[in-house]
């Protein structure tokens, strides 16, 4: 069959590639998982089974049920974060092309720091818009100067993804405070990714974001990473009235709306503690720190659950060929850049198992 030329211009995602390899593999140590390794807290499982009981299982309102738009935004102004309003969409992945929907003309350009979440770069194209990269190397912070350069009349938006996928980089607030200038002055839109925001291992959590810096930013949250909820796909986006209302109309059209049930048990998570969670993960992140930091180039990850060092000898793709055939499942860094010297190593994992892919690490570089 002749597919539609906007297929053509989408590789299937490298993330996935790995994933099946993972899947046939015998005892595989996989530290190639962009999601947490517990289960959904049991209290939250609970909530939802009650709810289906109750019957709550039929259309919900487009834009989301109330009382969750309603928490969402008391929380996100008691952050500090500017907004008029709260939607309800299908993980920050359908938030993401919603916001592109609603504020994307074709020919429009994205500006996206490099390296990335690969979703940004695939629903630009989708969507008819060209992503222009800002290389971060070697420190993966923003730089004044590169951003600048990168604005053309074109320029209609800047993603800011803090806590980071790939890199586990947390933005400085002088960082942030220079794009909120930026934007202000060439009246570009900003996308804050915030899904990572409880992720923060070097100071009081949360970290700044770029929602409190000023108004019209559209942040992006959601369920997926924070209480390892990434099967029910809840997602959420915060803004200005005008283009929440305007995703609301897209959505009705995409998707209808987002799972009742699921979005019963989100009001209820918003609730739960994660001292816990985050604290192992902060435990996790020092053991591969510290476990790989005198054989690899590599910074040392404030936030998220990566860790994105330099492959000895610049070529990512071969040391991940290396650790597979090890039995160590990770990820070559050119899936979410332009450039093909790194590797992504996610510590999403049990501790045992990252003690099993330092050994290997170690023996392989
Ligand atoms: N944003 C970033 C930076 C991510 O790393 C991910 C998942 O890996 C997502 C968004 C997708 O989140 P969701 O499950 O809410 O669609």
């Amino acid at each position: 069959m002749s597919l539609a030329q906007r297929v053509t211009g989408v590789r299937p995602s490298g993330v996935r590639k790995i994933f099946d390899m993972v899947r046939v593999a015998k005892d595989p140590i996989n530290m190639s998982l962009g999601e947490p390794d517990f289960d959904v807290p049991a209290p939250i499982r609970e909530e939802a089974v009650e709810w289906t009981r109750k019957g709550f299982n039929k259309y919900p309102p487009s834009g989301g049920i109330p009382e969750l738009r309603e928490k969402l935004i008391s929380h996100l102004k008691a952050k500090g974060v500017f907004c008029d309003d709260v939607v309800i969409t299908p993980g920050v992945t359908g938030g993401i092309l919603l916001a592109l929907m609603a504020t994307l003309n074709p020919g429009d350009e994205v500006l996206i720091p490099d390296p990335s979440f690969v979703m940004y770069e695939y629903q630009t194209i989708l969507l008819g818009g060209v992503p222009v990269f800002i290389d971060t190397y070697p420190d993966f912070t923003l730089k004044e100067e590169q951003i600048r350069r990168a604005i053309t009349k074109k320029t209609r938006i800047i993603i800011i993804n803090s806590p980071n996928n790939p890199t586990g980089g947390v933005c400085s607030i002088q960082e942030l405070e220079m794009v909120a200038r930026i934007a202000r002055e060439t009246d570009i839109l900003i996308f804050s990714d915030d899904i990572y925001e409880r992720f923060f291992y070097e100071g009081e959590s949360p970290p700044p974001c770029l929602g409190q810096l000023c108004e019209g930013v559209l942040t992006f949250g959601g369920f997926s990473k924070t209480w390892g909820m990434t099967g029910w796909r809840v997602g959420y986006v915060a803004g200005p009235k005008d283009t929440i209302d305007a995703m609301v109309t897209m959505l009705q059209y995409v998707f209808s709306g987002v799972h009742s049930v699921a979005q019963k048990a989100a009001v209820f998570a918003l609730d739960y503690p994660t001292d816990d969670i985050i604290a192992a993960y902060r435990r996790k992140r020092d053991l591969i720190y510290e476990g790989i930091r005198d054989r690899f180039r590599v910074v040392k990850p404030k936030g998220a659950y990566y860790i994105f060092p330099e492959a000895p000898g610049g070529d990512g793709d071969a040391f991940v060929e290396r650790a597979i055939a090890n039995n160590l499942f990770i990820i070559p860094g050119n899936v979410f850049s332009r450039r093909k010297s790194h590797v992504r190593i996610s510590f999403a994992a049990e501790e045992e198992t990252v003690l099993r892919g330092i050994e290997i690490l170690r023996k392989l570089s």
